[in-house]
């Protein structure tokens, strides 16, 4: 069913055809109707499809639909994220979606000065997207009152537990109305979220979406064999192969996150780095050009880039394998976003094979591998731009060995 066709506001259609979303996603086709009519949901989805709008669709409609004058400090659905881009990025998708409704929308989050955050809490608002430290900050200070708080969301759940948030989410529930609505969103399920879900959500129903592949259908993904000191020159050759497509590279540290970028640099491709030790202004510099495309290369670590969307990232490349297996998941889902298809390639060196057996276990299947040939191999490496790389000799190796085989023919 196209969204036309949907039981919802003319404003929000309106601003739904102006994002090109046609049609909903299966997450969205299956949640909105049951949130529509009040029902708690437990909503288990894989990265990139689309969670976001299946909650920020039927909230703005809701809130578009009972229009109230909000009392100061009054919050009357509260998304709790669980960084701040994250709320950033949740931020602007519902400000999207509601601009051409009065439905008033706030992001709080830490990291930088609150009192302008506070001010947007004089005259209450419809939807508060927050991180929880923030939150509890403004609460404890009385900026808040979450007495007459309709709708609770709680996205990337199962990121909020593993951060440890989950004390605060509790205490959060307690100030909540008792007949409030909860909607609960998790890219993963495991006991430990099961759990958590079902002891604060009341009834739910439950959506699943694809549970038996952790992978999109839309994101193509494979896995070549490279050695760790030759990693840099296959990137170089992938990047320059595809002078127009965006990419996110993933590796396992900081430091390493910035090697790369000083090797992208010697070959004269420009990269940004996203990690841990960027300050919050920084970060979002960082996603401001990526989102952009003013730099098309985005190096990550895990930590810095789970649940980030930027539509249109054309390749995924895992440069280092995670250590979780889980985060190969959270990775690769990165591209293939909603309606778009999407490329991951797992860059493995010999000493990360366990690795990717334990991410193969994780899949419960195989990654596909993409065949390297030997010449293709030695090719890349001596087509490097990387001054002082003795490329001469590497061709002429490459040449030896191909008039060696060429001989052994001949005696055949
Ligand atoms: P998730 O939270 O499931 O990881 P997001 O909500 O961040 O996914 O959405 C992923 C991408 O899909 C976003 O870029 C969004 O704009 C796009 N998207 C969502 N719904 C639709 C739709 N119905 N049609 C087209 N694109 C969509
Ligand atoms: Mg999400």
């Amino acid at each position: 069913m196209r969204f036309d066709k949907y039981a919802i506001a003319d404003p929000i259609k309106r601003s739904l055809a102006e994002s090109g979303f046609v049609k909903p996603t299966d997450i969205q086709f299956k949640a909105i109707p049951s949130i529509m009519k009040g029902e708690d949901v437990l909503a288990i989805a894989q990265t990139g499809t689309g969670k976001t709008a299946a909650f920020a669709i039927p909230i703005i409609n809701w809130m578009h639909e009972n229009q109230e004058k909000l009392p100061k400090g009054i919050v009357r659905c509260l998304v709790m994220v669980p960084t701040r881009e994250l709320a950033v990025q949740i931020t602007e998708v519902f400000q999207n979606l509601a601009k051409y409704t009065p439905v008033k929308i706030l992001s709080m989050f830490g990291g930088v000065d609150q009192t302008p955050q506070t001010k947007g809490l004089d005259r209450g608002v419809d939807v508060l997207i927050t991180t929880p430290g923030r939150m509890f900050d403004l609460r404890s200070q009385g900026f808040i009152d979450l007495s007459q708080t309709q709708i609770l969301v709680l996205d990337e759940a199962d990121h909020m537990l593993a951060l440890g948030f989950i004390r605060d989410i509790r205490d959060t529930i307690k100030n909540l109305p008792k007949n409030h609505q909860t909607l609960f969103f998790s890219a993963t399920i495991n006991e430990e979220i099961k759990n958590l879900a079902y002891s604060i959500v009341r009834n739910p129903i439950r959506i699943q979406i694809s549970p038996k592949d952790r992978v999109s259908k839309n994101v193509d993904h494979q896995v070549a064999f490279i050695e760790m000191d030759d990693k840099r020159f296959f990137l170089e050759r992938i990047i320059k192969e595809h002078e127009t497509s965006k990419f996110l590279v993933f590796v396992r540290t900081k430091v390493r996150a910035e090697r790369v970028f000083s090797a992208m640099q010697r070959v004269g491709i420009e990269t940004i780095t996203m990690h841990g030790d960027k300050d919050q202004l920084d970060r979002l510099d960082v996603m401001e050009k990526f989102r952009t495309g003013k730099v098309r290369v985005l190096i990550a670590t895990d930590v810095s880039a789970r649940g980030i969307d930027i539509s249109g990232v054309n390749y995924v490349i895992n440069y280092d394998l995670p250590d979780i297996d889980e985060n190969y998941v959270h990775r690769v889902g990165r591209t293939g976003r909603g309606m778009e298809k999407g490329i991951a390639v797992s860059f493995c060196a010999t000493e990360e094979k366990p690795v990717l057996e334990e991410i193969q276990k994780f899949l419960g299947k195989p990654i596909q591998v993409l065949e390297i040939e030997k010449d293709e191999y030695k090719m890349t490496l001596a087509l490097t731009e990387e001054p002082g790389t003795n490329w001469r000799k590497l061709i002429e190796d490459h040449e030896a060995e191909l008039a060696k085989k060429r001989k052994k023919k001949g005696k055949k």
